[in-house]
């Protein structure tokens, strides 16, 4: 049946450090955050309520309405969409929260040293209970969020789980600051994914956004798993733009250099989540004219460039304003 949908309510989870949800989105106008589960601890997951609650979401959709907190969000697509609602193709997991980064726009440094202490809860069991129950599909999509992967315990188990099951991308979010043979050699079979955030061109920049003095290292392990990658767009960088501290084009001009020394072929840009959940309806021309800059100059040095998710809405906001 034809309707609107996405991938996430389709066959989605997001596994939280005290929720699981049906997607990680929180950019959409609606707000997504799509809890399910509240205060859990790891227990087994009640799938027939997990499947009950997305295909209220389905049915609603089906009637022509859109659920409120998905509302304007970019992955609704008008489709048709398989009637099956039982199965698990895409999962996220951001269920732990101790990190060797200091990022100034992370939401841990409200407490650094609990987050780090934060004692998470094992996705192993959970994964295994999946794989029995036969409610994952092996054409899915794994994407590790976190805190920092490298410092998660069960994560080399995980990730060879999910390589066996043959699933065919795992995209993997680290702070490079400690290399991971793990990750090395998902990169060798092509497909696995990694996104570093760096922020920055510029060492003194790195170290204000980063709050580590990180950056060579960083740019080491980086330009290591390049070596190694299979696909030649695996590697990949990020900017996050945070208005009034970064956004200058000479650190973007330093950063884009940076990832073409270092054999990274695609860069992700993106925007500070405070800064743009306060003014998602109201972005000042200048920065989507940064946005823009920055595309350009990707382009002229040869390189991928593609927007990340709230970057994304945010020029999709953007074009929706000009044409009203
Ligand atoms: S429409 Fe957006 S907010 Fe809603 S479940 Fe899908 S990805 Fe999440
Ligand atoms: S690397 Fe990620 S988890 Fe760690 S401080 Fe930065 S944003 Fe937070």
């Amino acid at each position: 049946m034809r309707y609107k949908s996405c991938y996430w309510i389709e066959s989605g989870i997001n596994f939280d450090i005290d929720s699981y949800k049906v997607c990680c989105l929180y950019s959409a106008k609606g707000g997504g955050n799509t809890i399910v589960k509240d205060n859990y601890k790891g227990e087994p997951v009640d799938w027939d309520n997990f499947f009950d609650f997305k295909k209220k979401i389905k049915d609603l959709h089906k009637s022509g309405k859109i659920y409120p907190k998905c509302e304007g969000c970019i992955s609704l697509e008008e489709r048709d969409w398989p009637d099956d609602h039982t199965k698990i193709s895409m999962i996220n997991l951001d269920y732990w929260t101790k990190c060797n980064s200091r990022c100034s726009y992370c939401h841990t440094m409200n407490d650094k040293e609990a987050y780090n202490k934060y004692k998470n809860y094992n996705f192993l069991p959970i994964l295994k209970d999946m794989i029995k129950r036969d409610i994952l599909r092996p054409n899915g999509h794994v994407s590790f969020g976190g805190g920092e992967v490298t410092l998660l315990k069960e994560f080399d188990k995980l990730l060879h789980i999910f390589m066996d099951y043959g699933f065919p991308l795992t995209r993997i979010h680290s702070s490079c600051i400690k290399y991971s043979r793990a990750i090395e050699k998902g990169l060798k079979t092509g497909r696995v994914d990694l996104i570093v955030s760096i922020d920055a061109g510029s060492k003194q920049m790195h170290e204000k956004v980063k709050q580590v003095k990180s950056f060579d290292k960083v740019w080491k392990n980086l330009k290591r798993y390049a070596s190694h990658q299979k696909d030649p767009f695996a590697v990949k960088v990020k900017y996050i733009v945070i208005p009034g501290l970064n956004d200058n084009k000479d650190e973007i001009e330093l950063w884009l250099k940076k990832a073409k020394e270092n054999g990274i072929n695609c860069v992700l840009q993106e925007i500070e989540s405070k800064w743009f959940y306060a003014r998602r309806d109201n972005v000042p021309d200048e920065i989507i004219e940064f946005f823009n800059y920055t595309q350009e100059k990707a382009k002229n040095l040869g390189l991928k460039y593609e927007l990340y998710e709230r970057a994304e809405h945010m020029m999709k906001f953007k074009k929706e304003k000009e044409g009203a």
